[in-house]
């Protein structure tokens, strides 16, 4: 075409593509969903608008927000169109092919490892996935700010874009047009489609139509020679039930006819509208899977649906992942990413929310939808809305509770406690070691939340597992770990370190175990500056069993025996007290090693030390 302009793809995405186009991946069927999906973030962004412009909708057909499918069976096509927001020339040019998403590399990364192409929505370059069913792909897009371009590449390395002279005027939105690989020819099959739409798309908030083509009986009058005949065999009408005897004769005779018109394939419903109790475990999970973007068969741990009330009305539904997303802790500090989706009155407002929740709960997949938000205001202006401190207290405390009871319902994790209760739950087999899995994925948030949230600390400390002298292996909870005290026992002994193993040998712990005194092993970078907050815990101080200050229990004979080495201190004191030793004391932790160094009260622990230098090195 002549007007055509010719644009490269950014080198990443053309990795990508070539990926795709090459993957041996089976489940191709997963393009679709990503365009559905990308449909309905574009209907979800101009209802966003048209809520302070009504005529940003348009009229007609155009304010229909609605997702269509379409099948060419003759020529191989099969398109997708919404009448969401659409994209300008340079929408086009950006976001289908020379800006790479951050996503971009980390998931050509994870497919040279993995293969699994389902993830790709998580990694905000599902668009991609329609070059594992198409050779050719056209993206023929309106946008109210500019004229209807057409955006097309097979997939060489280019894309060309040009202004659309020849299409059919869309009016608003986007219409992409897959000319079908040969080995793809399923998806040109009506029944296929429906499928998919049914399995993947049943929580797309707007209707999604199919053009469905039907050969249908139609009852005809018959014409005069046929009305006359009396044999069936030579009548047209082969379907008709004709009288044996033939004494009836049909006054009208059936024919074939192809009728096409739009079947609308989902019910538009919002889940979190319903009732909990009416809401099944499935549809949870298979909620969640839309949300997320997360297709594996890996059900989310768990998951808290409420309605507050009061003041401020909102209803919220909250998911516990299975399973850590790919970039939760590389950019912490400097991304607000959280994952809750806020909607105002059933309409989305925002997924890139800030301040819904603390950072430290990242990592949970949700919803929140308010009564009480305005809608007719700017992004900004509810960022600014004071119902949104009430909203995100309310939603830490729902979330704390809802991870609170994945330890609760694990049998794992009471089996200590009590043995018959857990035998007693053979049905629990599911929640079994959930919150040691819980753990492993997502006990780093919780130790971030000990450090950030002051209010919350007490009720994280709770959810806090670490190992012990004792522990064998398992985890074990502060709870627990007071519940076994020895008596006398004031303080909750612990000390940092590499690892477990290093930490075993180390001779501050020689006189403890040799006591039976339990020490937990605190072996993560981050434990060193947890422990800079949490202070105590239900009235236990915590004791670093390498710095100064140590005390098990009361002994009487401390007093005598200081007063016996008082010339051996002190003569140790006068060789050794200088910038880097502040003074000698008679200890109280060894057994076997005669001596050993250890911080002040104040000071760093070795550990930190030694977290300090990798950090500046
Ligand atoms: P993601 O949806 O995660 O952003 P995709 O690769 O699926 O990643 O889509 C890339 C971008 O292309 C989208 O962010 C959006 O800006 C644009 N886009 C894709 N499909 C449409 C569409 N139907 N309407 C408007 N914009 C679209
Ligand atoms: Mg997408």
């Amino acid at each position: 075409r002549k007007s055509a302009e010719k644009f490269e793809f950014q080198a990443e995405v053309s990795r990508l593509m070539d990926i795709i186009i090459n993957s041996l991946y089976s489940n191709k069927d997963i393009f679709l969903r990503e365009l559905i999906s990308n449909a309905s973030d574009a209907l979800d962004k101009i209802r966003f608008l048209a809520l302070t412009d009504k005529e940003i909708l348009g009229e007609g057909d155009d304010t229909k927000l609605e997702i269509l499918l379409k099948l060419d069976k003759e020529k191989k096509i099969l398109s997708i169109r919404d009448r969401g927001i659409g994209m300008t020339k340079e929408d086009l040019i950006k976001n289908l092919g020379t800006i790479a998403k951050s996503g971009t590399s980390a998931f050509v990364e994870k497919m040279q490892t993995s293969g699994d192409l389902n993830l790709i929505g998580q990694f905000g370059v599902g668009f991609y996935s329609v070059y594992l069913v198409a050779d050719y792909v056209e993206v023929i897009s309106k946008h109210n700010d500019d004229k209807q371009y057409v955006w097309e590449s097979k997939a060489d390395g280019a894309f060309a874009i040009s202004e659309d002279e020849w299409n059919e005027p869309l009016g608003r939105g986007t219409e992409i047009r897959l000319h079908l690989r040969e080995e793809a020819g399923e998806y040109l099959e009506e029944d296929k489609l429906k499928d998919l739409v049914k399995k993947y798309s049943e929580f797309i908030n707007f209707p999604i139509s199919i053009w469905s083509t039907k050969e249908v009986d139609v009852e005809v009058p018959a014409d005069e020679d046929d009305s006359e005949d009396e044999s069936p065999e030579k009548s047209s009408t082969e379907d008709e039930e004709v009288e044996e005897d033939g004494e009836k004769k049909p006054k009208t005779k059936t024919v074939k006819e192809t009728t096409s018109e739009w079947e609308v394939l989902n019910d538009v419903k919002a889940i979190w509208l319903r009732s909990p109790k009416e809401v099944t475990d499935e549809e949870y999970s298979k909620f969640y899977h839309s949300l997320a973007k997360d297709f594996s068969e890996d059900k989310p741990m768990s998951w808290s649906h409420f309605t507050a009330e009061g003041d401020v009305e909102f209803k919220a539904v909250l998911f516990v992942p299975p399973k850590a997303p790919h970039d939760l802790y590389e950019s912490y500090y400097n991304a607000n990413k959280s994952n809750l989706k806020l909607y105002v009155r059933r309409v989305f407002i925002s997924d890139e929310f800030d301040d819904l929740l603390p950072k430290y709960l990242n990592f949970l997949m949700g919803l929140v939808d308010s009564d009480t938000l305005p809608l007719n205001v700017s992004r900004e202006m509810l960022q600014q809305h004071n119902s949104l401190k009430t909203i995100k207290k309310k939603l830490i405390r729902k979330a704390l509770d809802m991870i609170r009871r994945i330890a609760e319902e694990d049998p794992d994790e009471s089996s200590e406690k009590d043995n018959t209760d857990a035998e007693k739950t053979n049905d629990n087999d599911e929640k079994k070691g959930q919150y040691t899995k819980f753990w492993n994925e997502f006990g780093k948030s919780i130790k971030l939340g000990i450090i950030e949230d002051a209010a919350n600390r007490g009720r994280l400390a709770k959810l806090l597992r670490f190992e012990s002298s004792k522990s064998d292996g398992k985890l074990v909870s502060l709870d627990q770990y007071i519940k076994r005290m020895k008596t006398g026992q004031k303080d909750i002994f612990y000390i940092t370190g590499t690892s477990k193993e290093q930490l075993e040998k180390s001779p501050f712990l020689e006189r403890l175990t040799k006591k039976n005194y339990e020490v937990i092993f605190f072996t993560d970078p981050v434990d060193e500056y947890l422990m800079q907050y949490l202070m105590d815990y239900e009235d236990h101080k915590f004791q670093n069993v390498s710095k100064e200050g140590l005390k098990i229990g009361k002994d009487s004979k401390d007093k005598e025996l200081k007063d016996s080495f008082k010339d051996l201190t002190k003569w140790w004191k006068d060789a050794l007290v200088t910038e880097n030793v502040d003074s000698v004391k008679l200890s109280n932790r060894l057994a076997d090693s005669p001596c050993v160094v250890v911080t002040s009260k104040f000071g760093w622990s070795a550990n930190m030390e030694r977290i300090m230098q990798s950090q500046t090195l």
